[in-house]
């Protein structure tokens, strides 16, 4: 009574209307500069009929914020603040004999 049938998200193809496009494994090229980026494993929905590509647009989302150098980073640099540097000490914990 159950179906064993692998009901995996497929989508239609946008460009020729009549392939499904199905989620593969590719390798991505980007160009960063002068640089080319290549990402193995990078998730992209692929036409089964035209070969159509469409990746992932959280995965772009997120290989551009990875390849942007400047993101996640404060713009100035920080000030190193002259700081004592102090031991650390160890915190002890009571250890319950009833058990
Ligand atoms: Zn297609």
């Amino acid at each position: 009574m159950t179906h064993s049938q692998d009901t995996s998200a497929t989508l239609p193809c946008p460009e020729c209307q009549a392939g499904i496009m199905r989620q593969r494994s590719i390798t991505y090229f980007t160009w960063l500069g002068e640089e080319l980026i290549t990402v193995p494993n990078f998730p992209a929905w692929v036409c089964d009929l035209c070969g159509h590509r469409e990746y992932d647009e959280r995965a772009i989302a997120m290989l551009n914020m990875l390849l942007n150098p400047e993101a996640g980073k404060p713009a100035r640099r920080i000030k190193r603040a002259p700081q004592s540097d102090q031991p650390k000490r160890n915190t002890t914990h009571p250890r319950s004999t009833s058990g």
